[in-house]
């Protein structure tokens, strides 16, 4: 894939590289109206070791000149679903619709989800990640007995494989209706505790939703768990999960974190219970992802014969302008939930730009696909560019947004720990034997 030439000692100059003010803290410089400047960024063992002003001439003849090509941190994925990744070929989602979704996926999970078909789907999918430049992702297992048996422990030898080179996080994924079983829910929050896991559902409007949450959050109390939540993803204006998860938030006065995706019906609210609930999510210190691409797919899809209306996305920009830390991600690939998708988040990134308007001003959005998820993970140093982090990086072919955003840019180069990584992206025929039947 690389299309730089880089030496692969991990000790060398970038000139003239084009970065961005809102991934670069503490970066002294004049930036331009769309956020970038030109600097040199010095490479020693593997790390960033400094990040300076651009010189006017060059003394040091080793250095590699970009010549003004864009540099962004190693993407950081927050929401993801790689174990029902790539079985559309065998379980496609006939009509688009959400319970066509979830009544394919299950159907596929029931019949197919052995140890082997996971783990040969979820590495194919990391190294697509991988490749595209993502260095850290956070997955949802599905974990409705008896899968979490078969899940969570594939999980734990891919983390393992993975290990310096995908920072893998997981969350168990359930139906909030699944809490109603103490005896058992409290078992899955033991399993999740023992894989250093992160706890969640699905939350819906049943009318014990709180009473559900309330076992929620005490379980990740007294498990030391932070929490992720798929919230209203519907269009439904009577889905105000987002909202009862922010109040059992503070009813609790959780210390650990919170990131929760969708909240698409938020969007179709009347503006003063949107303004009660974006409140009470950014008093509960939540952190919020949206995730364009499948909510364009799912949401408000018709079959008769009428044209979609609105995107489905969250309500992106007023989140932000509360300080409510803003994300967003991949979400399903290639599965009922989505038919499209290859975790490139340059591609989300792309996609977010023009359904929820990232642009003009460009401002500090581009922190949704690295600083801001990093932090949503606990990840010290990702997803920023600075003097002592690994140089874990991609070097683009694209100066300016215009240029970054209108090609695939196929050909980028990722670095990682100051090396060009060889990574291609894999051929789709090998999951082809999985593929057979349906
Ligand atoms: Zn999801």
């Amino acid at each position: 894939m690389a299309a730089v030439d880089l030496p692969t000692s991990g000790t060398f100059t970038l000139a003239n590289a084009r970065v961005h003010a809102s991934l670069t803290p503490g970066l002294e410089a004049q930036f331009d109206g769309d956020g970038f400047t030109l600097v040199d960024i010095e490479v020693a063992d593997g790390r960033i070791k400094g990040i300076t002003a651009a010189a006017p001439v060059r003394v040091d003849a080793t250095a590699v000149d970009l010549k003004g090509c864009i540099v962004l941190p190693c993407f950081v994925d927050c929401h993801t679903h790689i174990d029902k990744g790539h079985i559309w070929p065998r379980k496609p989602n006939l009509d688009g619709s959400f319970p066509g979704a979830l009544n394919a996926a299950d159907a596929d999970r029931t019949a197919r989800w052995t140890a082997e078909d996971l783990s040969r789907r979820m590495d194919f999918s990391l190294r697509s990640a991988y490749a595209h430049g993502t260095s850290a992702l956070r997955t949802h297992l599905d974990s409705a007995a008896p899968q979490d048996a078969i899940s969570w422990p594939v999980f734990e030898e891919l983390r393992e494989r993975w290990n310096g080179r995908m920072e893998l996080q997981a969350v168990s994924l359930i139906g909030i209706d699944g809490v109603r079983d103490s005896d058992w829910f409290e078992q899955l929050a033991r399993r999740v505790a023992a894989a250093r896991g992160v706890l969640g559902a699905v939350t819906y409007m049943v009318s014990d939703l709180d009473e559900l949450l309330d076992r929620m959050f005490r379980a990740a109390i007294a498990h030391g768990l932070d929490l992720d939540f798929h919230a209203d993803e519907t269009d439904n204006i009577d889905a105000v999960s987002l909202r009862k998860i922010a109040e059992a938030a503070l009813r609790h006065r959780f210390e650990g974190k919170i990131l929760v995706g969708h909240c698409c019906s938020l969007a179709r609210q009347p503006d003063h219970h949107v303004l009660d609930t974006l409140d009470k999510v950014a008093q509960a210190g939540i952190a919020v992802v949206s995730l364009p691409m499948c909510n364009l797919y799912l949401q408000d899809r018709r079959h008769d014969g009428t044209t979609p209306r609105w995107r489905g996305v969250t309500l992106l920009h007023e989140m932000k302008a509360r300080g409510i830390p803003v994300s967003v991600a991949s979400d399903n690939t290639r599965d009922p939930f989505y038919a499209y998708g290859d975790l490139d988040m340059l591609e989300v990134y792309r996609m977010a730009t023009r359904i929820l308007h990232f642009d003009h001003p460009v401002g500090d959005w581009p922190k949704t696909v690295a600083a801001t998820p990093a932090q949503a993970m606990r990840l010290d140093g990702a997803g920023i560019l600075r003097a002592g982090v690994p140089a874990d990086f991609i070097i683009f072919k694209g100066r300016s947004w215009t240029e970054l955003l209108s090609r695939p840019e196929s050909d980028r180069t990722v670095v990682r720990d100051g090396k060009p990584i060889e990574a291609e992206l894999p051929d789709y025929a090998e999951l082809d034997d999985l593929m057979v039947g349906g």
